[in-house]
């Protein structure tokens, strides 16, 4: 046993990982509420070799927001806006199309489209958007809507989920994204989310999708008004419904971002307390393949860190960030693949470009290049940092 653990107070929680017995609640609890983050990236770490070895991946995509007009109004939100506000806007399929012209040129395997719920827009703009994407590159993976937008389109349709869900898959869908979830507990749901479907509403459209053999990501958003005992809830209920479908390729937990919203947060998330979260969710979730450090909300240099604590992904280059920077995010806008490869090396992991599906694209072995600095010098690299100013 790890020295660090044998002196901790985890040592009987590190027993029962080290058998592959799983955690129940009250353990996640004990994880949270230590002092010792050293000993949790131990146990988080042996949860993660287990799972991934030495690897950490990463994503060459584009975000595209094709709309921040919302009918809801979320207290934590500083994204949305309605159609009375000058700064609102709503892209055409032709302007959309464009984005991902431009950024296929950047070596992107993944379009990453959301947006808010728009009040109008019919639904068959929806499949025209995914049709057109489709037509300019059918290899191009569609990561888009989360399970609100889903709701809201088949509100919109007149349609059952199920069905809206079918329809956007025959037009190109290949995955759901996870936001939405924010807390699952409903008084917290309330205070910073009113009016935003319930839990089981999310949950529900996530095993709609994954029935029907789709992927899909989730996420938490941790840091504001709830308290541990929430963020628990909010795990238990995401391993729960992973049990059952097998659908989820990985969990993002999202530190809260505290401007330009109506929720007084006086401590936003620490960098220990984004450890603690990342460190929990993965020895908590085992039937979880993939943690994300989300670098936009942790900066890279914290997301870096958190590889050695349970964390086997970066996310990806993005390129043009909108809803946590309107919320005060001070990340960049985009990360280069090579900024990411070159914090997975220091970070003593082997860095993989993945696929929407966390499938490898490739591997940076040290056949694939010797020099950390200098090495990750792919089109979508060099394109990326030539074309960052225009992106
Ligand atoms: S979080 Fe989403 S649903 Fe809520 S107001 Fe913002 S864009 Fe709308």
């Amino acid at each position: 046993m790890n020295f660090l653990i044998h002196r901790s107070e985890l040592a009987d929680l590190f027993d029962k990982v080290a058998a592959g017995v799983r955690l129940d609640e009250a353990d996640a609890l004990r994880l949270f509420a230590t002092r010792d983050v050293n000993a949790l990236g131990v146990l988080a770490s042996l949860v993660a070799q287990r799972k991934n070895g030495n690897r950490a991946s990463y994503i060459v995509n584009r975000y595209i927001n094709y709309s921040n007009y919302c009918i809801l109004s979320c207290q934590f939100c500083a994204f949305a806006r309605k159609k009375r506000d000058a700064d609102g806007f709503e892209l055409t399929i032709e302007q959309i199309v464009e984005k991902a012209r431009e950024a296929r040129r950047l070596g992107i395997t993944e379009l990453h489209i959301v947006g808010g719920l728009h009040p109008s827009l019919p639904f068959r703009h929806y499949t025209d958007m995914l049709r057109a994407l489709k037509a300019l590159d059918a290899q191009l993976q569609l990561k888009c809507f989360t399970a609100i937008e889903i709701l809201h389109l088949a509100w919109l349709a007149k349609k059952s989920v199920v069905e809206t869900l079918t329809e956007l898959q025959a037009a190109g869908l290949d995955s759901l994204t996870g936001g939405g979830a924010e807390i699952f507990q409903p008084e917290v749901r309330q205070a910073i989310a009113r009016g935003k479907e319930s839990a089981a509403e999310y949950l529900d459209v996530h095993r709609t999708w994954h029935r029907l053999g789709g992927r899909s990501t989730c996420t938490m958003l941790f840091g504001h008004v709830e308290s541990v005992a929430d963020r628990v809830d909010h795990l238990r209920q995401l391993r729960a419904l992973q049990d059952e479908t097998h659908g989820f390729t990985g969990f993002i937990p999202l530190p809260y971002q505290p401007e330009n919203n109506r929720i007084a947060v006086p401590h936003p998330p620490t960098g220990f307390d984004s450890l603690r979260t990342i460190a929990v969710s993965r020895i908590y979730l085992d039937n979880f393949d993939h943690i994300t450090a989300y670098w936009v909300g942790l900066g890279l240099k914290l997301a870096q860190v958190a590889l050695s604590y349970g964390a086997d992904d970066l996310h990806g280059t993005i390129i043009e960030e909108h809803i946590f920077h309107m919320a005060g995010a001070t990340a960049p806008q985009a990360q280069t693949e090579a900024a990411m490869i070159k914090a997975i090396r220091e970070a003593g992991k082997v860095p993989v470009q993945r696929n929407t599906f966390y499938e490898p694209v490739k591997v940076w072995d040290q056949s694939a290049a010797t020099n950390a600095d200098a090495a990750p010098a792919g089109p979508a690299t060099r394109t990326l940092e030539a074309n960052l100013a225009t992106a």
